[in-house]
């Protein structure tokens, strides 16, 4: 037994022959198992979907009922049999309902892990270790320049600002699903409790959010809300926005971005952002080569973004490793979601 007769790396995304799934598939398949919502891994179209309650919803919140001919839910620690394959579902830490998927036969054990951070996040389950023999990691930030920091370090700058500024409206970038309904978590959690404005294409995730208990106090859409009510308040939005001509609405703004990439100057300045923040929903430098080593894995299989600094490392831990190449994969820190989320009838 290979690992690749457990999953097949192929243009469509991972296989696994003997259970007739694949995982996170990028073009429509039979039976896809989908590790979390962010559009470029669940994608509509697919006969069959496994996946978590969660992520089940995010699609249907996304792109309507009928997004598969059918659906399955599977719970963290659950393990279903597919074929000859045993799949098990692990908490990835990255957004609500996201997913490792653990698939083993004849006791070869491969972990997809999606997209995954394992730092602390109100807003969904921790990150859970689990031990595999071919552990398949992504690499959005698989660079050494890549350490996030705390973010809580970075949402004090935000208020700071908001404070010094109170004439002034503060605008987030930040994407729809996940980062928003995090940072605005985060603010709450400093006692922050005045209500915190919406851009309209986060209205749906983030009160979806909200009906599964996550606590994110008084959220009000910006469009019901006039220019000089603004003044003092925070606005989370789509990063395209903050360039928009949406964001004249606003009484001098200050513009900020959430994202891991905001690390980099040139990031920042190329999208006009007066105060980047540096909060990231997947593992950093660090966060990537610690759990590649606490996996106990001998086999890593990167995908998903800067790939070779991570196959390199791997390799001089003595580790077999490889690029998987696999297209069609974005990146949800970089774009804003903005045409993903809003869908038709949704006004910003
Ligand atoms: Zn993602
Ligand atoms: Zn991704």
């Amino acid at each position: 037994m290979r690992p690749e007769d457990i999953l097949l790396p192929t243009p469509a995304g991972v296989c696994c022959k003997s259970g007739g799934f694949h995982i996170d598939p990028t073009r429509p398949v039979d039976k896809a198992v989908i590790t979390h919502g962010h559009s470029d891994h669940a994608r509509a179209g697919h006969g069959a979907v496994l996946a978590t309650r969660e992520t089940l919803d995010l699609m249907r919140v996304r792109y309507g009922d009928n997004f598969a001919g059918s659906t399955q839910e599977i719970g963290y620690g659950e393990t279903v049999t597919l074929g000859g394959a045993r799949v098990t579902c692990h908490p990835a830490g990255h957004v609500l309902g996201s997913a490792q998927i653990a698939v083993e036969l004849d006791g070869l054990r491969v972990v997809a892990s999606g997209d995954y951070k394992n730092v602390s996040d109100p807003t969904c389950a921790p990150f859970e270790l689990v031990q595999c023999d071919v552990f398949i990691t992504e690499a959005t930030f698989g660079l050494p320049v890549f350490r996030h920091g705390n973010a809580d370090v970075e949402i004090a700058k935000l208020l700071r600002s908001v404070t010094l500024f109170p004439e002034r409206a503060h605008l987030v970038g930040a994407y729809s699903l996940g980062k928003a309904q995090r940072v605005i978590a985060l603010i709450r959690k400093t006692g922050y409790d005045h209500p915190i404005y919406l851009h309209g294409a986060m209205e749906k995730i983030t009160s979806y959010y909200q009906s599964r208990g996550i606590d994110l106090g008084r959220t009000e859409l910006v469009r019901e809300a006039k220019k000089a009510e603004l003044a003092g308040t925070i606005t989370l939005c789509p990063p395209s926005t903050l360039k928009d001509v949406w964001s004249r609405r606003f009484p001098d703004p200050v513009t900020c971005f959430a994202s891991g990439w905001m690390r980099v100057r040139a990031r920042a300045r190329q999208h006009l952002v007066e105060l980047p923040l540096v909060i990231s929903d997947h593992a950093d430098w660090d966060g990537l080569t610690a759990t590649i080593a606490a996996t106990g894995a001998s086999e890593i299989w990167v995908t998903h973004g800067q790939e070779d600094a991570l196959v390199h490392w791997s390799l001089i831990q003595g580790l077999q490793a490889r690029p998987l190449d696999i297209v069609g994969y974005g990146d949800e820190d970089e774009t804003d979601g903005v045409t993903e989320t809003a869908g038709p009838g949704v006004a910003p």
